[in-house]
C-alpha cells in the first residue's frame, strides 16, 4: 500500500496554497517539455505570469544554447534514462522575460503516474551568493598575491641591504685600524659606535631574512621524538647553561610527535635560552614538560616551557611576539633583537597550533603551545 501523505480533508485548493506560498519557484513539466504548473515564485523569478507560462515549453525559462537543446535533453533522457540532472539537482542559467539571465540553482525530481512522465524543478535564484563566492575568491586571490609580494619584497629589501651595511661595518673597521692614531678619543668612540650601529643592523636583516625563509620553505614533516629533540637542544646550549649556572628540569618527557623537528627545535631553544636571559635570580630554572590532552577530547597536547625569571607584565602578552619588540633598553639582559618569539610564534602557526603566555611579574613566565589543531596524533 502506497504510504499516506495528508489526510482526507487536505484538498487541492490546500496544495495550491502551499505551492504559492513556498519560497522557491517550482516547475512542473510533462515529458513533451510543457509547463503545467507555475506557482507564484517562479512567477516572480521569471516575471511572466501563470497565463502567459502554462501551457508553453520550458524552454521558454533558459537561455541559448541549452534553450534550443532543450527538447532533445528529455528524449535523450526518456530513452536513455540516464540522468544528468534529474534527482542530482546543479547550478543551471535562468532567462528572465526580460532577456536577463541569472545563475540558479536547479533541483528536479521525476513522477511516473501510469504511462504518464512528469518531472517537477525546484529553482532557487542564487546570484547573491554566486556574487559572494566571486568576491570571496578575488578577495582571497589578492590576499594570496599581496602575501607572495610582500615576502618577496622583504626577502629583497634584506638581502639587498646586507651588503652595503657589511661595507659600511668593514669600511668602519679599516679607519678604525688605520686612522686610530690621528683621531682623537670622540673620533674612536665615534666609530666604534658606527660599527656597532652596523653589526646591529646587520642582525636585524639576518632575522628578517631568516624570517622571510621560513616563510618560503615548506615544513618538513615527520614522527619526531621530541624527548631526542629537546636533549639535543639542551646539550648544544650546555656552555650557556652551565655558565649562567641554569637548571633544567624535564617535568614529563615528551612524546613521539608528528612535527617539523628542526623547527620544533628551534622553538625549545628559543623558549629555553629567554627563560635564562629574562632572570635575575642566581640560579634560573626552566621546568618543560607535556600536558596530555584529555583522553578522547580530541584536544592536542600543550608543551610547556616555565621560567623563575624576571615575568612579563599581562599588556605585553600579545606584543612581545612582534618582530623587533624588546620590553627592554638594546642592551639590557645581553642584549637581543627581538625576534626570537615572533619566529617562534610563526613555527608554532605553521604547524596550526598557538602559543600563549602566564605570567606574573617577578613570578615567572611560562610559555605554552600546541603544535596541531587537535585531531589525535602518534
Ligand atoms: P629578544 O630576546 O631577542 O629580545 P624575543 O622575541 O625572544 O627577543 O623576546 C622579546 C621580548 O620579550 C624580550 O626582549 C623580553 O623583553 C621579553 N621576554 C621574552 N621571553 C621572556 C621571558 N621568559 N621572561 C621575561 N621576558 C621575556
Amino acid at each position: 500500500m502506497d504510504p499516506v501523505y495528508e489526510t482526507e480533508t487536505f484538498n487541492r485548493k490546500q496544495l495550491h496554497a502551499i505551492l504559492d506560498n513556498t519560497v522557491d519557484a517550482i516547475v512542473v513539466i510533462n515529458s513533451r517539455g510543457l509547463i503545467l504548473s507555475f506557482n507564484r515564485a517562479c512567477e516572480k523569478l521569471f516575471g511572466y505570469k501563470p497565463a502567459e507560462a502554462l501551457g508553453q515549453n520550458v524552454m521558454l525559462l533558459m537561455p541559448e544554447p541549452f534553450r534550443s537543446q532543450h527538447d532533445q535533453y528529455l528524449v535523450n533522457y526518456l530513452t536513455s534514462r540516464a540522468p544528468k540532472i534529474i534527482g542530482i539537482g546543479r547550478e543551471v542559467i535562468g532567462c528572465r522575460k526580460d532577456g536577463s539571465t541569472f545563475p540558479m540553482w536547479l533541483s528536479i525530481g521525476e513522477v511516473i503516474e501510469g504511462t504518464d512522465h512528469f518531472f517537477v524543478g525546484i529553482l532557487r535564484d542564487i546570484t547573491e551568493q554566486k556574487t559572494h563566492e566571486e568576491e570571496l575568491t578575488r578577495y582571497t586571490k589578492a590576499l594570496e598575491k599581496s602575501n607572495t609580494e610582500l615576502d618577496e619584497f622583504v626577502y629583497i629589501i634584506s638581502h639587498d641591504l646586507k651588503e652595503p651595511v657589511r661595507g659600511m661595518y668593514s669600511f668602519a673597521q679599516f679607519l678604525d685600524e688605520d686612522y686610530a692614531e690621528i683621531l682623537d678619543e670622540e673620533g674612536r668612540h665615534r666609530i666604534s659606535t658606527l660599527m656597532k650601529m652596523a653589526k646591529r643592523m646587520d642582525s636585524l636583516i639576518e632575522k628578517l631574512l631568516y624570517f622571510s625563509r621560513l616563510e618560503r620553505t615548506e615544513l618538513s614533516m615527520a614522527t619526531v621524538d621530541l624527548q631526542e629533540s629537546l636533549n639535543e637542544v639542551i646539550d648544544l646550549l650546555e656552555p650557556y647553561i652551565e655558565q649562567t649556572k641554569a637548571k633544567i628540569i624535564v617535568e614529563t618527557p615528551l612524546p613521539d610527535y608528528y612535527c617539523d623537528q628542526a623547527r620544533v627545535g628551534e622553538i625549545f631553544r628559543n623558549l629555553i635560552t629567554n627563560g635564562i636571559k629574562y632572570n635575575k635570580t642566581d640560579s634560573p630554572e626552566i621546568h618543560i614538560g607535556v600536558r596530555p590532552s584529555e583522553t578522547g577530547s580530541g584536544a592536542p597536547p600543550v608543551f610547556f616551557v616555565r621560567d623563575n625569571g624576571i615575568g612579563i607584565p599581562e599588556k605585553h602578552f600579545h606584543s612581545v611576539f612582534k618582530m623587533f619588540k624588546r620590553l627592554h633598553g638594546r642592551d639590557d639582559f645581553g642584549g637581543g633583537t627581538g625576534s626570537g618569539l615572533t619566529i617562534t610564534q610563526r613555527i608554532v602557526q605553521q604547524h596550526g597550533g598557538r602559543i600563549w603566555i602566564e605570567s606574573e611579574s617577578g613570578q615567572g613566565t611560562t610559555f605554552l603551545f600546541t603544535l596541531s589543531k587537535g585531531r589525535e596524533q602518534s
